[in-house]
């Protein structure tokens, strides 16, 4: 099926063909129809999968041109979790608006407020925003009653980084007639509830598996001690020459510690998390994606919303704290039905955290070890080791309380009587 079979307007069909775009994704083919026919939207689909030409096609065509005017309402609005995420819907906008003439705007925490006022006041007809900041501009009085698209963008992050407050404090006061567009990466008991929130009659859609990784990425994990992970890790970047890879550490701590050690290694590399701050994120980001960094160390702040073209590999050097951002990692690679390959680095430590991450979707990853790199498998787990030795321990109703067998009457001497004794 093509883009025109869709129903798209010329100038969108024009930008998307410049951008390479053939045939619409799964994702799109269903939501862009839905979205043109006024529907809501509860769409579950993995980052990569093409969702963002998904609803923006089809807002784009149903604000047509911009109205223009200074200090004109704003139309749409697209809340995303993170900074990154918001700038890369941004760029896209404007890619597949480069025909059209739209204003839009990204406004994220961490810039000067005043200056985002000042944008907004010129006009402008779509909003990118981060949660936080999109409400303090509503409550310093943007308005917002003339908002006929809702974006949610990874709802599923959004909850989990605890936005779920701001959103419902801006959804009573948008409009009553609007249209709702929720896509969310997992699927939660907290989605769904903010679904049933947010949501009118929705088109449900679901292009993969609940929490499943994309099929174009081949997932494997090699069993390594703790203390060689660097060195495994330099390793293969090395002998299978590596170009361009994106590795996860779980904290800012170890990823810090990596970023020394694969320097000493002669590695060029970057480092992404949330100590950084975003003009250095933005920096690091732009030179990997340009090849001058070969490799991206991030903690799971940037594991959504990267968009990152041809990404061959992740590597989780540490698995997620979170079984659900295993996929949302390994989601950097495969992107637009291209091939990928994610690797986790597993040590003794990890070994309940893949069972679960296997459990969340639903198969198995091959566990291999690679010469030279052999785990020592005689180590224990703290908590496994104390498992044992409580398991070896007798209970002690056995041993201590056990009924006494019956035994001759004897009578006791009383304590008094005996001291009587003693002292005659
Ligand atoms: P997204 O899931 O929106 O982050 O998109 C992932 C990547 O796929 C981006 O680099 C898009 O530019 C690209 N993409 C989206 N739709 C298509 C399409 N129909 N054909 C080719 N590439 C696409």
């Amino acid at each position: 099926m093509s883009f025109e079979k869709l129903g798209l307007i010329k100038p969108l069909l024009g930008a998307i063909g410049e951008l390479g775009y053939k045939e619409p994704t799964a994702i799109q083919k269903r939501a862009i129809p839905l979205v043109l026919a006024k529907s809501d939207i509860f769409a579950t689909a993995q980052t990569g999968t093409g969702k963002t030409a998904a609803f923006a096609l089809p807002i784009l065509q149903k604000l047509k041109n911009s109205q223009g005017g200074e200090d004109r309402a704003i139309r749409a609005v697209i809340l995303s979790p993170t900074r990154e995420l918001a700038i890369q819907i941004f760029e896209d906008i404007l890619g597949f608006s480069k025909h059209m003439s739209i204003d839009c705007v990204v406004l994220v925490g961490g810039k000067d407020i005043q200056m985002q006022q000042r944008a907004l006041k010129k006009g402008i007809d779509i909003v990118i925003a981060t949660p936080g900041r999109f409400l303090e501009l509503v409550e310093k009085g943007v308005n917002i009653s003339e908002i006929e698209f809702f974006v949610i963008d990874e709802a599923d992050r959004m909850l989990d980084m605890g936005f779920a407050k701001e959103i419902r404090k801006i959804h009573p006061l948008l409009p009553k007639r609007h249209q709702t567009l929720l896509f969310a990466a997992t699927y939660s008991e907290k989605v769904r509830k903010l679904s049933k929130l947010v949501l009118t009659k929705p088109a449900f859609i679901e292009t993969s598996k609940k929490n499943s990784t994309v099929d174009t990425i081949n997932q494997v994990a090699y069993m390594v001690d703790t203390a060689r992970k660097a060195e495994l890790l330099a390793y293969l970047i090395g002998s299978r020459n590596f170009k361009q890879v994106l590795v996860f550490t779980r904290t800012k701590v170890s990823a810090d510690a990596l970023f020394l050690e694969l320097q000493k290694d002669g590695l060029k590399c970057g480092i992404i998390h949330g100590d950084k701050t975003q003009a250095y994120r933005l920096k690091t980001l732009t030179q990997f994606k340009e090849g001058i960094i070969k490799v991206l160390i991030a903690t799971d702040i940037a594991s959504r919303g990267l968009d990152i073209e041809n990404l061959p590999y992740v590597i989780n050097y540490e698995l997620p704290a979170v079984a659900e951002d295993y996929v949302h990692r390994v989601g950097r690679t495969g992107r637009a039905g291209r091939d990928g390959e994610a690797i986790s680095l597993l040590d003794i430590y990890e070994k309940y955290d893949i069972r679960e991450i296997e459990r969340v979707i639903g198969m198995k990853i091959p566990q291999e070890i690679i010469a030279g790199f052999e785990p020592d498998l005689t180590i224990r787990r703290k908590d496994e080791v104390e498992f044992k030795a409580k398991s070896e321990y007798k209970k002690p109703e056995e041993k201590h309380f056990k009924k006494p067998a019956k035994k001759a009457f004897v009578k006791p001497t009383s304590k008094k009587k005996r001291k009587t004794t003693k002292r005659d």
